[in-house]
């Protein structure tokens, strides 16, 4: 049996500078695993509108988890038949775990008296308040906006309230997770199930084949990822401590920020280099 490595990475932090969003450190290693034939799968809580560019930026043909873990996209073709639970659209087969976002954005509408100012959402925010909270571009700015499952939340009050707030959301049934910026407010899903899904997927459709899975992130929001990789890595952030994991073994954590961090840990676990 040929084992083979699959990569679920995280994007901001991660994959991409927290600051600048920049990945020209990890460009080498992303050339190594695409000659060695290791797909790399965008794991993110950004939407489907802004990976179409990502993954053209960073050259990448492969599946990716957006919104959290709220659908993971295929493309047609990736594996030989379209796999079950899946539905075809703009190229893709989508495994969807969410509701839609019209759902998430009814239910904040709920909240809106009793934390009247205390939040922000997308739903609410202009291109320029979105520019403001995450430094991105316009262009880079709309496509956050075009959210199709779940919704990020700015919060705008002090850590108590915010805390009454998350367990009011709980009560109405959603499961809200902290990234580097933002709450994100989204169903039963994280990045987690959907590694488990795919990597189970790779395993059913190429059965001569056992898989380790390698998961990197930086963020509150990689956690259930981390735990559910064969492999994790915690890459140091400037804004937030490593998050904290149940899984004990074969867990690393980075020396360097963002993409150097990313380059050096693969290239030690995979390349020992
Ligand atoms: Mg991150």
């Amino acid at each position: 049996m040929n084992n083979s490595i699959l990569v679920f990475s995280d994007l901001d932090g991660t994959l991409l500078d927290h600051h600048t969003y920049s990945f020209s450190a990890a460009v080498p290693t992303l050339s190594k695993l695409a000659e060695h034939d290791i797909p790399v799968i965008p794991t993110t809580s950004k939407t489907y509108a802004e990976l179409k560019q990502i993954r053209n930026d960073l050259g990448l043909d492969t599946p990716f988890i957006v919104e959290n873990g709220a659908a993971i996209f295929i493309p047609i073709g990736f594996f030989t038949e379209q796999p079950k639970d899946t539905v075809e659209k703009n190229g893709f087969w989508i495994k969807e775990f969410s509701k839609p976002v019209s759902y998430w954005r009814a239910l904040l509408g709920q909240l809106k008296t009793d934390f009247e100012g205390k939040f922000n959402h997308f739903a609410n925010m202009s291109t320029s308040e979105i520019v403001d909270a995450t430094g991105l571009s316009d262009e880079q700015a709309e496509q956050a906006g075009a959210r199709e499952y779940g919704e990020p939340i700015l919060w705008l009050s002090d850590q108590d309230t915010k805390i009454q707030f998350l367990k009011a959301l709980e009560r109405l049934g959603a499961k809200p997770l902290q990234g580097g910026r933002f709450l994100h407010l989204s169903g039963q899903c994280d990045k987690g199930k959907a590694l488990l899904w795919l990597k189970e997927l790779f395993e059913i459709t190429h059965s001569d084949n056992t898989y380790t899975s390698i998961a990197l992130g930086d963020g509150q929001n990689d956690v259930a990822m981390l735990n559910a990789a064969d492999i994790a890595v915690r890459i140091l952030s400037p804004v937030n401590e490593p998050p904290t994991l149940t899984k004990e073994n074969d867990v690393h954590t980075t020396k360097r920020f963002g993409p150097e961090g990313w380059a050096d840990s693969l290239n030690q676990i995979i390349f020992n280099c």
